[in-house]
């Protein structure tokens, strides 16, 4: 069998929704297993959503509102009849939410954010294999959560392997099967979500599981470039890259593919490839067992909204092993996700990202024992395979507040 991916980007609109269906038509859907993304930027909106939840701002019902109208636009351009049964299935869903809303009553701000969040999967899912029904596409609607079982760790979710794979060997996948990226069930049967853009390891998951043949993510690229063409001009395609090498970019920040997609893909010697939805003739990029990279050339991946936080003793004493293990307790309590470190004598300096807004807590705790300098708002650039004029070329974008190499690759924080 195989896996596709469709991730927000190629589901975001009514047209992309048929463009999904030219990819199916003209690669096949025997044994297919697709796993879909929440439209466009559908899972921002039901962030927002959490967010006027949580704080009871008035605001709830607008947002729940923006959510319902996005995608009721969507199926309106997609169904002609208006008494068509996803009108139904996508009330439903609208209820459960409701229902949420109005009778949780656990304050877990991530236990909330995983039970709403999840809908809008749900919602593309059953917008997008009811509309392949109606084309003649037949498929099945399968729950993700019936199949990929986490632990309870809300929104950033661990699969259990043992119990996934379980689950999967019990149903039989052989026809076209639609299911939702990014969510999991943990054993109360509660929603959970495995990180932010996770439906590219959801995918992995399926495959590792099934033994599938090969992973397809199709994107709003050509495959994987040398660099962010958000970011940087004249990006080049990578035709093939090792499964070391897309580790290795993704785990700097190359956000085209997620970092814990690569490997159970690798256990298993699964190819990955990263197409265009829209050029269906190009191969894209494939991620297998062979070359490091090819063509060979420099690779830039930058990570921006970085914190740079320069940490040292109040006493002057030296920054060891007893300190820095300190440090990085703090650090693991407040969530904090370490890019970058350099120590010297007296100097502790990390680059970090403060996923969830406790960076205030962490600062206050920890100039409690230490002298604290930080600088928001700096860029983390990584140059994989460096030149000297690939490294001059990023410390052009900037001030250079730290510069280290390792191996091949440097890293540079840069404050604009
Ligand atoms: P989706 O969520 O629709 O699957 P993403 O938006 O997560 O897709 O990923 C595609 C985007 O990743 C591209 O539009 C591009 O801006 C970004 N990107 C970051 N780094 C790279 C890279 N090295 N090569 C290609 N795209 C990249
Ligand atoms: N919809 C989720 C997100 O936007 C998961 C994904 O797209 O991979 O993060
Ligand atoms: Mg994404």
């Amino acid at each position: 069998m195989k896996v596709f991916k469709f991730g927000g980007a190629s589901v975001k609109d009514a047209i992309s929704v048929k463009n999904v269906v030219k990819v199916l038509r003209a690669e096949g859907y025997e044994n297919t297993l697709v796993v879909i993304s929440a439209m466009g930027k559908m899972t921002n909106a039901f962030e927002a959503i959490v967010l006027s939840y949580c704080n009871q701002e008035n605001d709830l019902t607008k947002n729940i509102q923006f959510v319902k109208d996005f995608h009721t636009n969507i199926i309106n351009e997609l169904f002609e009849n208006t008494t068509h049964k996803i009108y139904n299935e996508v009330d439903n869903l609208f209820n459960e939410l409701n229902t949420f809303i109005t009778t949780n009553n656990n304050n877990d701000y991530n236990f909330i954010y995983d039970q709403i969040v999840g809908y809008g999967e749900l919602l593309s899912t059953k917008i997008i294999s009811s509309y392949l029904k109606d084309v003649g596409i037949e498929n099945n609607w399968l729950d993700v959560r019936n199949f990929i079982i986490t632990d309870s760790n809300y929104r950033d979710a661990r699969v259990n392997w043992t119990l996934t794979q379980k689950a999967m060997s019990n149903n039989n996948f052989n026809k076209l099967s639609i299911t939702q990226g990014f969510l999991g069930a943990d054993k109360h049967n509660y929603t959970t979500t495995l990180g932010r853009e996770g439906s590219d390891f959801t995918a992995a998951v399926f495959a590792y599981c099934l033994q599938a043949k090969n992973v397809t993510i199709w994107k709003d690229v050509e495959g994987v470039l040398n660099a962010d063409p958000r970011y940087f001009n004249n990006t080049k395609l990578l035709h093939q890259i090792s499964y070391a090498e897309a580790l290795e970019m993704a785990f700097y920040g190359a956000s085209v593919i997620h970092p814990k997609t690569i490997k159970p893909l690798e256990n298993k010697n699964i190819p990955l490839y990263v197409r265009s939805f829209y050029k269906l003739n190009n191969l894209g990029t494939s991620v297998a067992k062979g070359s490091s990279l090819v063509p060979e050339m420099p690779c830039f991946i930058v990570k921006h909204k970085q914190l740079f936080v320069s940490i040292s003793a109040l006493d002057f004493s030296f920054m060891v092993e007893y300190n820095l293990s300190h440090i990085f307790k703090v650090l693991h309590n407040y969530k904090l996700k370490v890019n970058l470190i350099q120590n010297s004598a007296l100097n502790f300096s990390i680059c970090i990202e403060d996923k969830y807004g406790l960076f205030e807590n962490f600062l206050n705790e920890l100039k409690q024992n230490y002298n604290v300098i930080y600088k928001t708002n700096v860029s983390l650039y990584t140059v994989r395979h460096a030149t000297k004029e690939a490294v001059a070329k990023v410390e052009e974008e900037g001030k250079v507040l730290l510069k280290q190499a390792t191996g091949g690759t440097v890293q540079l924080i840069i404050s604009k």
